[in-house]
């Protein structure tokens, strides 16, 4: 593994600006891997993780640049639950660990550098400071991952039966005996105009 500035210069690259979510993001998967082990995400380990991301926000561009996981790769898996947290699985052992920010981490850092006034400078300072234990929550889980979610899967593509769009990776759904996509079930975030 790098170490904490060297991914810190590649996540303000990855990025755009380095920030208190990119020193959070890179902390948090640093230590994701260090208790599941895996010293070379991006090299010979590359294919031993799978990443759950619960933000997208700043932090989780961070984990994505440490782990090497993406989305587009399906590696990085995307809950959209609004918490600064990600769990990393270790498809090789099965072992998988998730990582939460502490609620407690933004006053901890107001008491730690109160000479800072810009939040977000003092923020970044004292991630750097503060203990992973006092930084974040770490569990033991257990996450069940099919075989469509591995990034590997070749599965058949099936198509709606209303619209006719092809879905990847049984993403389909039966509805009165249809084979439809997630938006003709109902699921749509869109409205045609
Ligand atoms: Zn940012
Ligand atoms: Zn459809």
């Amino acid at each position: 593994m790098k170490s904490l500035d060297e991914y810190l210069r590649d996540a303000e690259l990855a990025h755009g600006h380095l920030c208190a979510g990119q020193v959070l993001g890179v902390r948090l998967a640093m230590l994701g891997l260090q208790k599941l082990g895996i010293e070379d995400p991006r090299g010979k380990d590359r294919k031993r993780l799978v990443t759950f991301v619960e933000i997208d926000r700043c932090a989780t561009d961070a984990v994505a640049v440490v782990t090497g996981c993406r989305l587009g790769k399906r590696a990085l898996k995307f809950r959209d639950w609004g918490k600064v947290a990600a769990t990393f699985v270790d498809v090789s052992s099965g072992k998988s660990i998730r990582i939460a920010a502490k609620e407690s981490s933004k006053a901890l850092a107001r008491q730690m550098h109160p000479e800072i006034a810009d939040k977000n400078q003092q923020q970044m300072l004292a991630y750097r400071e503060i203990s992973d234990d006092d930084l974040f929550t770490a569990q033991w889980v257990k996450v069940d991952l099919p075989p469509e979610e591995f990034p590997g899967y070749k599965g058949q593509r099936v198509a709606c039966e209303a619209c006719g769009e092809g879905i990847n990776f049984r993403r389909e759904t039966q509805r009165d005996g249809k084979t439809l996509c997630r938006a003709c079930a109902g699921e749509s975030y869109y409205q045609p105009t």
